[in-house]
């Protein structure tokens, strides 16, 4: 039985990171290495890194943090574990393990790997049209999670 507490915790991390990133007080690249650690931290105990991203992952591009609005795109990247060293490549795009990109984004990496015989706007089509029963996969929330997975902050 794993620990959800772990993941409470680093996920109240998580959220005073984006608050520091939105106020320009920590650049882009220092809240992505938090959060990314912060995850990763769950690991100490028997936690979830999902739980970690509780706050963002609903509506934050997991390479820009730009907030995505309600109904906009986030596509995940994890169709592509069988093209690539997975976690080379999120690394090399510094993309933050478990969360979903912008469009911009997805298109960004996808179009600069040669490995990957489609392009990114290809690729989005393709998840829309198999996912269009759960859009809910690929569409922003627009607002941050408002529990701590499920519990009052
Ligand atoms: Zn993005």
């Amino acid at each position: 039985m794993s620990c959800h507490d772990i993941g409470r915790g680093m996920n109240d991390v998580v959220r005073r990171v984006i608050s520091l990133y939105d106020s320009d007080r920590i650049g882009l690249e220092e809240a992505k290495t938090i959060i990314a650690t912060c995850a990763g931290a769950v690991n100490w105990c028997d936690g979830n890194e999902a739980e970690a991203l509780d706050y963002i992952e609903g509506c934050r591009c997991g390479k820009c943090l730009r907030m995505v609005p309600k109904d906009d795109k986030l596509y995940g990247l994890g169709q592509l574990y069988n093209v690539l060293n997975y976690e080379q490549f999120m690394a090399k795009h510094q993309t933050i393990f478990g969360l979903r990109v912008c469009s911009e984004c997805f298109d960004s990496i996808i179009d600069a790997e040669d490995k990957i015989p489609a392009s990114g706007a290809e690729l989005r089509k393709s998840i829309e049209d198999r996912m269009s029963n759960t859009p809910e996969y690929f569409l922003s929330t627009g607002t941050h999670a408002a529990t701590n997975n499920g519990c009052r902050w």
